[in-house]
């Protein structure tokens, strides 16, 4: 039932008590140990023993990626967000530099540890136990996930079958007979189609989960996977700067290891906290246990990515951790009309469940400046399973319908013909995405 029940069970009155020990810890072992944040203390004029609350967190300036790539080499001699001696530092990781240079990460082995009983926790909320063989289809290298998953895995005391990516042959699901999978939506998708055309269903497979995460999703594309996968596909929000937050059984939003890792929700202003059950920014403090050692720490940084808490009450599953949204990220949110869209929108289109009959779910889309001032064009491309019997009208419509549902503003400039979308039934394998390396970016802003 539980990793570590004794944690995971905390009352919430001692379990904000522990939160607040450690966030003095751990803004006193930044401030020793972590040559950025000696400087930044002093810079600041902010005494370090003044820190004793989360509250009081939200008077400290935040940071970013930004500020890690800016003091480390080449922009800076050392590694200055680098907070134990190299004789310390077993492993050093980099984020996948999507946005320009990794960031480099620092791990002690307590560090390992930690990761480790963050994925182990989430394991065992979703019901994994040491029956499971997993294919990990996260990849391994650089990448802090799928290693520390991997240690995760030997704690609960799991098979794992280190693949690292999800295109394998279909011999490996029919001689090894896996139980579950992690890997993201779209691989999934993809890992799907090849067992149907190697004629193994998906769904009569050995598969009993599916674990995604990596990247945020619409509830229609779950729901679609768990149809063609036939079980449960549990989402998870991990992240180099350790995140690490699951769904449990309960799948009522994704639990937080909050003595581990401390979430605020920012307005978005980063003037003040938003009240739970509002949407705002997720600003993210590492937390050390008393007497911890920790390779790399971050004390009040801007994920760029958004949530909202569903609540801090006890689970239906028994945990007490708090529970957030699927998080999006701010860097596919789109302005148009005045009216904010996200990636998760425009896949929401997509994947209505009738136009599944036509499509692999595989899109992309691009947005132009029109000829009118003010005028946008949203080009959207659906890859077909077949583009001469595509039944193109009920897709657009199923898309218009879905995606304009939240957005009367946006219908109202759709309408007005100042927001314009056009449709593209491309044959598989033909969108723009299969021809650029690395992960793909669904929404391109051309304007
Ligand atoms: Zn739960």
């Amino acid at each position: 039932m539980f990793f570590n029940e004794k944690i995971e069970t905390m009352d919430r009155g001692d379990l904000d008590a522990l939160i607040e020990e450690r966030i003095r810890y751990t803004v006193k072992y930044a401030s020793e140990n972590s040559p950025f944040y000696k400087k930044w203390f002093k810079q600041q004029g902010i005494n370090p023993s003044d820190v004793r609350t989360h509250e009081d967190l939200r008077e400290l300036p935040l940071i970013s990626g930004r500020t890690i790539r800016e003091h480390q080499p080449p922009e800076s001699t050392d590694f200055q967000f680098k907070s134990a001696d190299w004789k310390e530092i077993f492993t050093l990781h980099e984020t996948s530099g999507t946005s320009g240079t990794p960031k480099a990460f620092f791990f002690t082995w307590e560090d390992w540890g930690r990761y480790a009983e963050k994925y182990a926790r989430n394991f065992v909320s979703q019901g994994f136990g040491p029956e499971d063989r997993v294919i990990v289809c996260a990849s391994y290298g650089m990448n802090v996930g799928a290693n520390t998953m991997t240690l995760a895995a030997h704690e609960v005391g799991m098979t794992i079958i280190p693949i690292g990516k999800c295109t394998f042959p279909s011999r490996v699901i029919m001689n090894y007979k896996p139980s579950a999978i992690v890997g993201s939506v779209f691989k999934l998708l993809g890992l799907a189609r090849q067992m149907t055309n190697d004629n193994i269903p998906p769904h009569e497979s050995s598969i009993q989960r599916l674990v995604v995460g990596g990247e945020s999703f619409a509830e229609e594309s779950r729901a679609y996977l768990s149809e063609i996968w036939g079980c449960e596909v549990y989402n998870t929000y991990g992240s180099t700067e350790g995140t690490m937050c699951g769904e449990c059984t309960d799948m009522s939003g994704l639990h937080v290891p909050e003595d581990l890792v401390h979430l605020d929700i920012y307005d978005p202003q980063f003037k003040d906290f938003v009240p739970d059950g509002d949407c705002g920014r997720i600003v993210l403090t590492t937390l050390l246990p008393v007497g911890g050692k920790c390779g790399t720490l971050l004390l009040n940084y801007d994920t760029e990515d958004t949530t909202a808490v569903v609540t801090r009450n006890r689970c239906a599953c028994g945990r007490t951790h708090m529970k957030i949204l699927n998080p999006q990220r701010e860097s596919e949110t789109f302005w148009v009309a005045e009216t904010p869209f996200n990636r998760v929108d425009v896949e929401r289109g997509v994947f209505q469940r009738e136009n599944m009959e036509y499509l692999t779910g595989e899109y992309e889309a691009f947005l132009y400046g029109g000829d009118d001032e003010g005028e946008t064009i949203m080009r959207v491309s659906v890859e077909c399973l077949n583009r001469e019997t595509c039944d193109r009208q009920v897709v657009e419509e199923n898309f218009l319908q879905a995606f304009f549902k939240y957005k009367p503003l946006l219908e109202e400039a759709h309408a007005d013909g100042m927001f314009k979308i056009i449709f593209n039934f491309a044959a598989q394998k033909d969108l723009e995405l299969y021809r650029i390396k690395g992960r793909p970016k669904r929404i391109v802003d051309r304007r």
